[in-house]
């Protein structure tokens, strides 16, 4: 960036602080390492950072951001995101509140409350629908921005409302008005267009369950996945979007086998794993020996080496069958031309 540039950004982030800092229950820094706030454990700093519990002081801040000049971005729990080495150039701000309550078959949740609270208040209260989503890092309002699921189940099938920010003022919307899809929903088609939708809370509906059925299941999937994912593992868990068969190259469509194929969809890893991907590295991120579509941070692993173990996936998938692998985890902090 122009210095002249760098000077105007840097004025308004004294700025954007100061009237950050005046606004009550909100913890502000300044260059936070956002290394420090993903679970892939790179990425540099964020030129300012402000989090907090209270929904008053989160939407003031959202405020600020949006009269500030500054790009801004936020975060949940950061397990899904990639953040460039030189930090983000704007600011960054989290919402942690994280009250739960549940009443009849419904189950009241603040976007900040981590997924697998929501997940044990639902087996606990024998709600069922959840439990096979147990295990799925991140809070509750990015599982329901990204639609996040797991064995079948997404968290778009309990969602009856949720409460958001457009931008102006808060608002609520039905399961209908959330437009989810596979990994996916309004808010994050928002985001992408550039006019952020905001979650702060959600109300989810349950059919009646086996409470004690359901904990069986969720400790069974949950043993499953911390042997695939261990807790200290610096991942973020499956690193490309699985493929909706119908809508593959016919070629690539015939050589899929049937087996494999859940609810119409081909896993990536599949393809990952015929182009030779598992134990490939670059620096200190490596693909896992046993499953193609998890990328890790071995140790001193850089955001740039990631994008490039990622460019050279994506380039051997094309090349053998002709289809283009898309992200699952977010970018943040980079240049179009650095991204694979
Ligand atoms: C080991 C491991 C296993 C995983 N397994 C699965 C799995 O089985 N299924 C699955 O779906 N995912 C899985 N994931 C991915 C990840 O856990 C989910 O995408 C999760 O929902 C991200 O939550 P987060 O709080 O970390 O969000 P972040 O990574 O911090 O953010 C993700 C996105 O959510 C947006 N966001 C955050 N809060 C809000 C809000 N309040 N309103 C609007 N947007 C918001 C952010 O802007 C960002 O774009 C896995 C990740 C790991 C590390």
């Amino acid at each position: 960036m122009h210095t002249i540039d760098e000077a105007r950004r840097r004025l308004q982030a004294n700025e954007a602080q100061r009237r950050l800092d005046a606004v009550s229950s909100l913890q502000v820094t300044r260059n936070e390492p956002l290394s420090q706030h993903t679970r892939f454990g790179f990425g540099g700093p964020a030129s300012l950072f402000a989090d907090t519990r209270c929904e008053d002081a989160f939407l003031e801040a959202l405020r600020i951001a949006g009269s500030s000049g500054l790009p801004w971005l936020v975060i949940g729990l950061g397990t899904n995101l990639i953040v460039s080495d030189n930090g983000f150039d704007g600011l960054v701000l989290r919402y942690s509140g994280s009250r739960i309550s549940q009443q009849g078959n419904r189950i009241f949740v603040q976007a900040g409350a981590a997924l697998q609270e929501l997940v044990d208040c639902s087996i606990l209260h024998g709600l069922q629908g959840l439990e096979s989503m147990t295990g799925i890092p991140g809070n509750t309002g990015a599982a329901i921005y990204g639609n996040a699921g797991a064995y079948g189940a997404s968290i778009s099938d309990r969602v009856a409302l949720v409460r958001y920010f457009d931008g102006e003022v808060v608002r609520e919307t039905d399961h209908a008005g959330c437009g989810f899809r596979y990994r996916d929903s309004v808010f994050k088609r928002r985001r992408l267009e550039g006019q952020a939708w905001l979650i702060l809370s959600a109300e989810l509906e349950f059919p009646p369950g086996d409470a004690g059925a359901m904990r069986e299941k969720a400790d069974s999937i949950l043993a499953t996945r911390n042997r695939k994912y261990p807790p200290e593992m610096k991942c973020a868990g499956s690193i490309f979007k699985n493929l909706i068969l119908a809508e593959l190259p016919p070629q690539a469509q015939t050589v899929v086998p049937p087996a494999i194929v859940k609810g119409g969809k081909a896993p990536s890893a599949w393809f990952l794993e015929q182009a030779g991907a598992k134990g490939l590295e670059q620096g200190g991120v490596r693909v896992t020996e046993y499953h193609s579509n998890t990328l890790y941070n071995a140790g001193g692993g850089t955001a740039a080496e990631f994008c490039a173990l990622v460019r050279e996936l994506k380039q051997r998938v094309r090349a053998m069958f002709g289809i283009v692998l898309e992200e699952e985890v977010q970018y943040i902090g980079f240049d179009s031309s650095e991204l694979p």
